[in-house]
């Protein structure tokens, strides 16, 4: 060991189980890194980034050898656990109304639509059905008068963006989710939902004629040279070059200190619904509601995907966590709100249990900016998507493959147009006042929570 190796401090672990990939029928296995194998690229993380950045050197380097090292089985992290809304519109979680300044909504509204295009050009090759991929666009729905004002600041955001939207009634609202809890919604047509472990699953096996993949790979070392060597627990890989995908982990391979947020936000599933209870919730099968307050509830109802079965799906609730864990509390806190937020939505659906209840992470930077680019001689990040990751970490892990192999294009250059992540403010004064925030602003969210 010497002192330019990088030793991993943490490995990841998310509570509960990663719903929406627990509830697909088993998936084929990848195998697991064993004896001693050499590549000329090596890419550490099976989420969104990991994925993009491997189909995209496929992509642009045909000749070159490519493996994916993955801790867990794919989709058992975050990228599993997560709502599925990929959002083409600015989504900043730690901005009170999701409206920002114009130029910078306008040029973050072309990337994502770029990543956005590059999930569709993957799931119309692979023929995904809506079930996985659903360009539906999407809603954001407001239950108080103080979620209203919110969706009017939105609605005046995306005239002055010259972004289309339709502004939906409460009796609209009603006939489309069976509830008539919400007031007033507004629809945008540029976003995609998605079944994010049925996604994710389906774009490895497209890729698995070209990328190696290996699954329960955890790596723990890497030992840099003119090829690195990244150690697992069972194998050893070289490779030229590096790509890390590992999200807020990137902090435990010793890069960006005291620069990424680690949240958790959490979510709970319901059993399957019967057949009765479909036809007295009503609405149609597939709907998914963001809320018009960032802090309140977003919900989703789906119906089946793969033999899954008709389910509502309620998340809310974050914590900061920056030693990398949520905390059991952290889940029992966010069930008891989740089953809160799902009776008064739901009062017809009394007695429905959730099956699943989970939390995962989100790295997240102050200045909302990514922890990109070359951190080590041929090693890159390409990490902290700012709660947006199914579309950010689509991008970043197409841009960490193309500045990797020294492309040009229009669009990497709007990617990199950014400041690196700012310092954050020491511990403990970071964590109380984050946590304290968020509890203020969850309990200001009222209804809409
Ligand atoms: C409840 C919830 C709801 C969310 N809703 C949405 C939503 O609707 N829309 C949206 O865009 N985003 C949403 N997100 C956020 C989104 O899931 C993340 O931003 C996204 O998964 C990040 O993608 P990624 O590829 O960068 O990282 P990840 O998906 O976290 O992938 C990183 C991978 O790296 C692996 N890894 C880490 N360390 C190592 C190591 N040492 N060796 C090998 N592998 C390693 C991890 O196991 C993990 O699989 C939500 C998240 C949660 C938890």
């Amino acid at each position: 060991m010497n002192n330019k190796d990088i030793i991993v401090k943490r490995l990841p672990k998310d509570p509960g189980p990663a719903a929406w990939h627990q509830i697909l029928p088993p998936a084929p296995e990848y195998p697991m890194l064993v004896d001693d194998k050499t590549v000329d690229w090596a890419i550490v993380g099976g989420g969104f980034a990991g994925l993009a950045a491997a189909r995209r050197l496929a992509q642009l380097c045909p000749g070159e050898s490519i493996a994916l090292l993955e801790a867990r089985r794919l989709a058992e992290g975050p990228g599993g656990r997560n709502s599925g809304f990929m959002i083409d519109l600015p989504h900043e979680l730690t901005s009170d109304n999701y409206a920002g300044a114009r130029d910078h909504d306008l040029q973050q509204i072309r990337l994502n639509r770029a990543a956005i295009d590059y999930a569709r050009e993957i799931a119309l090759e692979l023929g995904m059905g809506r079930e996985v991929f659903d360009p539906c666009g999407k809603m954001t729905a407001s239950a108080s008068a103080k979620g209203n004002v919110h969706i009017e600041s939105y609605r005046q955001h995306l005239e002055s963006l010259g972004e289309p939207y339709k502004i939906w009634n409460a009796r609209e609202l009603q006939q489309w989710t069976g509830t008539d809890f919400y007031q007033q919604g507004i629809f945008t047509p540029g976003a995609v939902m998605i079944q994010p472990a049925a996604f994710l699953r389906l774009t490895a096996q497209g890729i698995s004629s070209r990328v190696q993949i290996f699954e329960n790979s955890p790596v723990l070392r890497i030992e840099q040279g003119a090829e690195h060597t990244l150690h697992s627990r069972h194998g050893r890989l070289r490779a030229k070059r590096v790509i890390l995908a590992v999200n807020g982990h990137i902090q435990s391979f010793g890069f960006f200190p005291r620069q990424v947020l680690h949240v958790f936000t959490y979510a709970s599933m319901t059993r399957r619904l019967t057949a009765a209870e479909v036809a007295t919730l009503g609405g149609v099968p597939d709907w998914g509601i963001l809320p018009a307050d960032p802090v309140g509830t977003t919900v989703r109802r789906v119906s089946d995907c793969m033999g899954s079965g008709d389910r509502i799906v309620i998340r809310n609730h974050v914590s900061l966590n920056q030693d990398l864990e949520a905390r059991e509390s952290n889940l029992q806190r966010a069930a008891r709100l989740q089953d809160d937020s799902f009776a008064r939505r739901f009062p017809m659906l009394k007695g429905v249990a959730m099956e699943h209840r989970w939390g995962g992470r989100l790295c997240l930077t102050m200045n909302s900016v990514p922890a990109f680019g070359e951190v080590e001689e041929r090693i890159w990040s390409a990490c902290a998507q700012n709660g947006l990751g199914t579309v950010k970490g689509t991008l970043s892990g197409m841009m960490a493959a193309e500045i990797a192999t020294q492309q040009q294009s229009p669009l990497l250059s709007d990617f990199l147009a950014h400041n690196p992540p700012q310092k954050l403010v020491p511990e403990p004064f970071l964590s109380l006042g984050g946590n304290l925030t968020m509890r203020f602003k969850e309990w200001q969210a009222g209804a809409d929570l």
